[in-house]
């Protein structure tokens, strides 16, 4: 017998693809899409409305897979991270963030990452693969069952309501498979994420970075953590490839492209005495003016980790960063590290178990 076609990550024409070749009708796809990603359904024996005939067909062809959860711990601010599985037995983590008036989860990309920021522990871990784009899609849909959001609420009250591409990985590294998994979630008839609450952040791969605007229509966040190149190389040895100025010019052209983007979100991690003097705020602000870039900054205050020998700036210093770019009139809150009890937080992702695995204590 051939093996069975995985459903999950296939797009809609994909799936109308399969469904003629067991030599049913193009409204069959229809129904089927609805059932996975409207109603989140795991199993053919939950299609309701299809006979059980076709119940049986469709489940001697296909499969509807979830990753497995290896664990998952809940911190004492409500963020909850998921260690996934796949079938070659290869973990990514996903993490879910509520927040007052929404709730955002985090999705990864790759196993491990190949642009090796040196503070970065994603970055540490050497890439082993890409993500497909079923296993990207899993991870949300991982959440939503653990939230029990299912079928796609109507209204706008949900409880996850936003995606940052965010987790482990480059996702511009993997742009096939992530833009194939990111037409699907803010797909209308399924899970229905709108494309301006889906904010992809990637280190500036300079030759997709339009793309993300033309191809998905989202938001883009781009991770600078250096206001000129010298220090940019020295913690992102991608910078030496793709400099700044390049950068800048893909997000001119970003913006061109993009309908109605109101900004781009600068990250920039703020590391003691290595880029967060006022001179690089202000190196900053030049650069924004000088390309005409409507940005908003998000400062992170850095997270350390066992092997890394960065330290964080300490409060006073990152609030002074943050007035000074307040002071030329650009949004830039230091943002508030969550789920820190479970590791949950930006570039951590996966560490603990590897350490659990290396004994480290
Ligand atoms: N590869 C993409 C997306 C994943 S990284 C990118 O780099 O944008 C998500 C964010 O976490 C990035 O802004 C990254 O710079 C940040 N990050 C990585 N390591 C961190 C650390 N130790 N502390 C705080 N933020 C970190
Ligand atoms: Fe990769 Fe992003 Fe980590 Fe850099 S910060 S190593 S690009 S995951």
């Amino acid at each position: 017998m051939t093996e069975k076609t995985e459903l999950i990550g296939l797009s809609k024409t994909e799936l109308e693809a399969e469904i003629a070749r067991i030599g049913e009708k193009p409204f069959r796809a229809k129904q089927v899409w609805h059932w996975l990603y409207h109603q989140g359904a795991v199993d053919f024996s939950q299609m309701s409305n299809l006979s059980k005939d076709l119940r049986q067909k469709l489940a001697e062809n296909f499969t509807v897979t979830r990753p497995k959860i290896v664990a998952e711990q809940v911190s004492a601010d409500k963020t909850h991270k998921w260690l996934l599985e796949f079938s070659d037995g290869q973990r990514v983590e996903t993490v879910y963030i509520p927040e007052e008036d929404r709730g955002t989860v985090c999705i990864s990309t790759q196993v491990g990452c190949a642009v090796g920021c040196t503070f970065c522990h994603t970055g540490s871990q050497k890439i082993t693969r890409n993500l497909t784009a079923a296993e990207i899609v899993s991870q949300f849909m991982v959440a939503r069952d653990a939230y029990n959001e299912w079928p796609t609420p109507t209204d706008e009250i949900r409880y996850l309501s936003n995606i940052v591409v965010m987790g482990m990985g480059e996702p511009l590294h993997n742009v096939e498979n992530t833009f194939k998994a990111l037409k699907i979630l803010s797909d209308g008839e399924g899970i229905a994420i709108s494309r301006r609450k889906i904010t992809l952040s990637t280190s500036g791969i300079v030759p997709h970075i339009p793309e993300v605007a033309s191809e998905l229509g989202c938001r883009l966040a781009i991770s600078l953590h250096g206001s000129n190149n010298e220090i940019r190389s020295r913690i992102m040895p991608i910078n030496k490839k793709y400099p700044i100025e390049e950068i800048m010019k893909a997000c001119q052209e970003f913006q061109k492209r993009a309908a109605n983007c109101r900004y781009i979100t600068f990250e920039y991690l703020l590391l003691d005495g290595l880029n967060d003097s006022l001179e690089n705020a202000r190196e900053l602000v030049e650069l924004m003016k000088k390309y005409k870039i409507d940005a908003k900054f998000n400062l992170i205050p850095f997270n350390p980790w066992p092997g890394c020998d960065y330290r964080p700036s300490s409060r006073n210093r990152a609030f002074a960063f943050s007035k000074e770019l307040q002071k030329f009139g650009f949004a830039a809150p230091i943002r508030v590290a969550r789920g820190q009890d479970i590791l949950a937080a930006c570039g951590q992702l996966k560490s603990k178990k590897q350490e659990d695995k290396a004994g480290v204590k």
